[in-house]
């Protein structure tokens, strides 16, 4: 378990990491989301006792992260895998030699060694890739590689930064499934630090954003994204994802229905029950870790608005106006 309390990291006058309050349960995978800059990689690096913090506390297991030196912090450290954008793979080193360097530096022998790194490159799927160089594999050979490595010493938290980002989107996905497949089978906690939005979703359970340094939202995955707060429309309007704007007059409408809700023509029914039109905006059905969630954008005239909640209401049907898309352009600058 991890849990940080008032976790506050400047760099000088500048405050990379401001009063930051996380829970982060055992062997739950996490996603720590926002822009470029906004303190992500800082934080795993207060998590694996790379760097230390001003003031607040950082407990990894009940043990408080800035208090651990020397040979204590090594082993901390063993505890924690990590692998990033860039792979990290030493070029002149086979890929069994690359996945055996954290094992060779903690002295094991050579045979336990080699049987550990055949059982890691299975995990990966990599078997037949042992004798070849870096340089001749494909990005997401290398990561896989990668997380081999950070997995050797078997630890208890992978700490995941852009780990996907430098891959193609259908090869960030296969590395995502192979990390979730890696957390239900072994159990271990997984952070995964991206700005990439689409990646999060099928894979992360739990996610908080960062601002500027700061928490900014937090929350299971598909509530957040189901009624995304201020915090997170922004970050998703930054990367286009928002391009819903009626145009026109009336207020925008999120209609959140329940699986067995969605599976009936909700929209015909009420424009037929109550003898009113609305024009759809969007409608969406998303995959999540934890199953589907399905929403309809619509937009109302003000005219008809009252009697479409009124409608809702006694279909029981979650919903929520979206903020004016005035207001969102005028935070976002
Ligand atoms: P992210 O990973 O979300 O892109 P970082 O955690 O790398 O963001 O950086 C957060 C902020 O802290 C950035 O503005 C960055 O310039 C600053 N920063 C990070 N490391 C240092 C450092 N060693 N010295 C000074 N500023 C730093
Ligand atoms: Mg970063």
């Amino acid at each position: 378990m991890i849990e940080i309390q008032g976790l506050c990291k400047h760099f000088d006058d500048f405050r990379a990491l401001e009063d930051i309050h996380m829970t982060m349960e055992s062997g739950k995978v996490y996603g720590l989301i926002g822009q470029s800059g906004s303190g992500k990689s800082t934080l795993l690096r207060c998590i694996n006792g790379l760097t230390t913090y001003e003031k607040g506390s950082l407990k990894v297991d009940g043990v408080e992260v800035s208090s651990l030196q020397g040979r204590q912090a090594r082993e901390f450290r063993r505890g924690i895998g990590m692998i990033f954008q860039q792979f990290s793979l030493l070029s002149r080193l086979t890929v069994r030699e690359n996945i055996a360097l954290p094992m060779k530096c903690w002295k094991w022998d050579k045979r336990e060694r080699e049987r550990r790194v055949d059982e890691l490159l299975e995990m990966v799927q990599l078997p037949d890739k042992g004798k070849a160089l870096p340089r001749e594999l494909s990005g997401g050979q290398k990561q896989r590689v990668a997380i081999a490595r950070a997995l050797a010493m078997n630890p208890k938290i992978l700490l995941c930064d852009e780990a996907t980002s430098a891959l193609d989107p259908n090869i960030a996905e296969t590395i995502m499934d192979l990390l979730s497949d890696i957390n239900k089978r072994l159990g271990i906690t997984i952070i995964v630090v991206t700005h990439q939005l689409s990646i999060l979703k099928a894979s992360c359970e739990q996610v908080y954003l960062l601002e500027k340094g700061r928490l900014a939202a937090q929350g299971d995955i598909t509530s957040l994204f189901s009624q995304p707060p201020e915090a997170l429309r922004r970050l998703m309007g930054s990367q286009g994802e928002t391009a819903v704007s009626g145009g026109g007059e009336g207020t925008v409408l999120r209609l959140l229905p329940t699986p067995e809700q969605a599976e009936k023509p909700i929209l015909s029914r009420m424009a037929r029950e109550l003898g009113e039109d609305f024009s759809v905006l969007r409608a969406d059905r998303e995959q999540y870790r934890h199953g589907a969630v399905t929403y309809l954008l619509i937009q109302v005239s003000p005219k008809v608005l009252p009697a479409v909640e009124n409608w809702l209401g006694e279909q029981n049907i979650a919903w929520a106006a979206e903020p004016r898309q005035e207001k969102r352009e005028e935070e976002a600058v």
